[in-house]
């Protein structure tokens, strides 16, 4: 085990295109905190949009909505250490960490939905120290439990993408009585693929205009069909992943007569004709943000019993060490997702 006395490296972002490594002091639990030792963090397309590319604020935060701490908000690792008050998780315990810590009193935290903590909620990696790092101080309330089946790599894109495209598809209603189509498939876009097969859904069809992402996700035995373009596809259930215009549009368009479409890419605007697309055909539209602390802990089961493996997304994995490198090829041509996970000491 790594020594959780002195010192380590953590990724810090400057907000210039670069990610660079900086000493910071192994920290201690205090009252219902854990310290975990990471085994796998990810690399999130918000990392890249808000902070690597330059500090951008965020609504409901003052100013930039990165303080300059230790990057990743998509961690999972095993607990080491365990503060006073700590009662449900202990050393030992393999544990996702749901990536925003909410104020627990409020009616959002009370249902788990942590991210709609309007009483100055913080985000691992934005706001308070995340997991580029080997620990993370955690709060125990934020901790999901990571089933043994499930690798570090699992976990931790279960921490952002894989919660937040699944409870866009549990609200859209996908299961056997549904065909599911995807528009976007970078990694949040893969992963709605996957659980949507989990949930039954009877053909999965995913939509990405990138012919290298195309060809890739081919490859993962998620999709039915890949398509550069919807080509007059309809669903009964219908996601967007791409957060662009035109894929708002298409998901919007290639919904079916009383269809559900599901908006969980973040950014921009939406633009649509009203009557023919939405009105006369009766749909039904969820705008869906992140996903709640039990929704992710059910879904690390649902993983289980379908015996699907959420790193099958991964296209590179970095030690720590090779943070830079890993975030240039995220914010570029990286064809799934990249992970960070501890060097080999
Ligand atoms: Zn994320
Ligand atoms: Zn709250």
């Amino acid at each position: 085990m790594t020594s959780t006395n002195g010192t380590m490296r953590g990724v810090f972002l400057p907000g210039d295109s670069t990610a660079v490594l900086r000493e910071y002091g192994v920290p201690r639990p205090g009252h219902g905190q854990v310290l975990v030792e990471i085994g796998a963090s990810g690399i999130c397309g918000s990392d890249i949009g808000f902070i690597y590319r330059g500090y951008k604020g965020y609504r409901g935060v003052d100013g930039p909505a990165y303080r300059g701490v230790i990057a990743g908000h998509e961690p999972a690792g095993r607990i080491v250490a365990a503060g006073p008050g700590v009662r449900r998780f202990g050393p030992g315990d393999r544990v996702i960490v749901y990536h925003i810590v909410g104020c627990g009193l409020c009616d959002n935290c009370r249902r788990g939905h942590y991210i709609s903590c309007g009483h100055g909620r913080e985000s691992y990696g934005w706001q308070r120290d995340g997991g580029h790092a080997p620990f993370l101080l955690a709060e125990e309330r934020t901790c999901v439990p990571l089933p043994d089946e499930l690798s570090y790599v699992d976990g931790a894109l279960i921490a952002c993408g894989f919660g937040t495209a699944y409870e866009g598809l549990r609200r859209a209603g996908v299961s056997g009585d549904t065909d599911l189509l995807v528009v976007g498939l970078g990694p949040v876009g893969l992963a709605a693929g996957m659980i949507g097969r989990g949930l039954g859904a009877r053909e999965v069809v995913g939509v990405e205009p990138s012919e290298e992402r195309r060809a890739w996700a081919g490859t993962l035995g998620v999709f039915d069909r890949t398509l550069p373009a919807g080509d007059g596809t309809a669903a009964a259930v219908t996601i967007d992943c791409s957060g662009t215009r035109p894929g708002r549009s298409l998901a919007l368009e290639a919904a079916a007569e009383w269809g559900h479409v599901s908006l969980v890419g973040e950014g921009g605007d939406l633009h649509t004709e009203v009557s023919d697309t939405l009105l006369h055909k009766q749909l039904t539209i969820h705008a869906s943000w992140v996903t709640s602390l039990p929704a992710m802990s059910e879904l690390a089961r649902n993983l289980v019993g379908w015996g699907l493996r959420p790193e099958k997304v991964v296209s590179d994995t970095f030690g720590f060490a090779q943070a830079d490198e890993a975030y240039a090829l995220a914010a570029g041509a990286s064809k799934g997702k990249v992970v960070l996970v501890p060097d080999a000491s």
